[in-house]
């Protein structure tokens, strides 16, 4: 059994001086449960009690090529001996931005930020500048960073189809209620609802916030109709679509989540996988609407382009772009795929995987579901049972099964294979438990 004894002494130290003894609220995992890291390498971490993982979170998502990349830490060195930051630019920002462009067709323009948070507020001030309407419309179940406008949601809890729509909601404290009037919501897969709402709300809203695959809600899959009826319908409303790629970009495909689908955005945003973990962050997008930057609109900030993460930037994406580290991540992921699916299969347990092998979703169902509705009403009780035992088998995955798996090019054949005898043992363990439990409950009644 997998021992947590330093990592609950260190969450008792580190409360007493950090709120919840962490630096992020999605980090506690409970008083006995949250993990202190002591380093990682490849696609394995280590805690702080010398328990080893095999790593399917990734950092929700930076790491691409693996922890500790030599290559992308040697880039991330000569940065550091630039200097850091100085309020002036460097010429390293035009040949990240000429990469970028180069792998994203549709980054025509291209203005660097720090995190994913930061990209998604400066595209949507572009997009309200360019529009000259303030409000945005954002996808049911997405996530885009911590910005008050975009941490509004509607709760499916206790609502059935056919109801009227549950309010939309500040995702917690301290959100300002005058946000709100910003924010509108559309389930996904449904472009009649997307319809329906600009027809009526036309002179509000400037832009549609999404993710074709939604990289915080069990990577649920846009359909490719539903992506070209989006980009028909901002076009004749006059919107502009903004495809949030911090998830997906420079890692479901060199183009992102824009090149599987044939769809170019109006703007896009980019953070994660682009420094394999240093951090850094892209909006881009279509050189009129970009434009505007300088030319009335504001963006910039202290830390911005800093020379270490541009340097790692560099180093990654021509790693991505000139080698077959993104075919071969996907490889390993369909070989992940087709071994669950064997271990599965042979206990007759019914599954199904949404997103992209490098960044997916598992589902204890024939379908997956078409949009968040359909996710919190589908049976997620298995896989919330599942995920506790995979980590004491050593396989990291988010108990949340609404966060998805991460490959990246150190999940190696090796590492695939050691991770489905974990998760064999893992799902044998969890079936015991159930029944147990099952047997229990009716020799109670
Ligand atoms: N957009 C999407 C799609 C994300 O998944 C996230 C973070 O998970 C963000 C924006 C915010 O990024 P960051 O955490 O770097 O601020």
């Amino acid at each position: 059994m997998r021992k947590l004894t330093r990592s609950n002494a260190h969450f008792r130290k580190a409360s007493t001086r950090l709120p919840l003894g962490v630096a992020s609220n999605f980090r506690y995992w409970g008083d006995d449960e949250t993990i202190y890291i002591d380093h990682g390498k490849g696609a394995r971490v280590w805690d702080i009690d010398g328990n080893v993982y095999i790593d399917y979170r990734l950092g929700y998502g930076p790491i691409i090529l693996g922890y500790a990349d030599d290559r992308v830490d040697a880039a991330a060195r000569d940065g550091q001996r630039v200097g850091g930051v100085f309020a002036l630019s460097t010429e390293k920002e035009y040949e990240v931005a000429c990469r970028i462009s180069k792998m994203v067709p549709a980054a025509e323009l291209v203005r660097f930020s720090n995190s994913g948070t930061e990209a998604v507020m400066a595209a949507l001030r572009v997009a309200r500048a360019h529009t000259g309407r303030d409000g945005h419309v954002v996808m049911e179940g997405g996530y885009h960073g911590m910005s008050n406008v975009v941490m509004w949601s509607r709760e499916f809890d206790d609502w059935q189809p056919g109801q009227p729509e549950p309010p939309i909601e500040p995702y917690g404290d301290g959100i300002p209620a005058v946000t709100k009037q910003l924010f509108h919501l559309v389930p996904m897969n449904d472009a009649n609802a997307l319809e329906d709402l600009l027809r009526e709300k036309r002179n509000e809203i400037g832009a549609f916030l999404m993710e074709p695959i939604m990289g915080n809600c069990c990577a649920i899959t846009a359909d490719a109709q539903y992506m070209k009826d989006v980009r028909e319908i901002c076009d004749r409303y006059d919107v502009l679509l903004v495809i949030d790629e911090v998830k997906t970009g420079f890692r479901v495909a060199k183009g992102g989540v824009q090149e599987l689908y044939g769809i170019r955005a109006d703007l896009c945003t980019f953070a994660k996988a682009i420094g394999n973990g240093y951090p850094l962050s892209v909006v881009a997008g279509r050189e009129d609407v970009m434009r505007r930057i300088g030319d009335g609109v504001v963006h910039g900030g202290t830390f911005t382009a800093h020379s270490v993460s541009l340097a790692a930037a560099a180093r990654t994406l021509e790693i991505l772009d000139e080698t077959t580290a993104l075919a071969d991540i996907e490889a390993s992921g369909r070989r992940l795929q087709a071994g669950l699916g064997r271990i599965l299969d042979a206990r007759d347990i019914t599954y199904s995987f949404t997103g992209h092998p490098a960044l997916m979703g598992m589902f204890f169902a024939k379908a997956p579901p078409a949009n968040y509705r359909e996710w919190v009403h589908s049976d997620y009780a298995f896989y919330d049972a599942l995920a506790p035992e995979l980590h004491n088998q050593g396989i990291l995955v988010e108990p949340d099964s609404r966060e998805p798996w991460f490959l990246c090019e150190s999940h190696n054949m090796e590492l695939v294979d050691e991770t489905l005898d974990k998760f064999e043992r893992a799902v044998d363990i969890t079936l015991r438990k159930l029944k147990a439990t099952n047997n229990q409950a009716s020799s109670n009644t």
